[in-house]
């Protein structure tokens, strides 16, 4: 089990209201590169799957958000 390195990145945020979005770097679980996604941390959590940008394979990321801020974000194999 390779060991899986997780950056959250808060590189864009409009700060008002709900309209406020978030980018998250990632590792994928299949090939280990870097990708980059956004989602919307209004939500409380949210789940949602993303094809790798480098070897097209799903990958599911789970985020886990507490008072607009990103406590936990979980990458597994779709
Ligand atoms: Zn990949």
């Amino acid at each position: 089990m390779p060991e899986r390195r997780l950056q959250v990145h808060k590189i864009d945020n409009i700060g008002y209201g709900w309209f406020v979005s978030e980018f998250l770097t990632i590792t994928c679980p299949h090939c280990g590169e870097d990708v980059e996604t956004s989602f919307d941390p209004s939500e409380s959590g949210s789940e949602f799957i993303i094809d790798c940008e480098i070897c097209c394979r799903p990958m599911t990321v789970a985020v886990r958000v507490r008072a607009g801020e990103v406590n936990s974000v979980e990458v597994q194999a779709a």
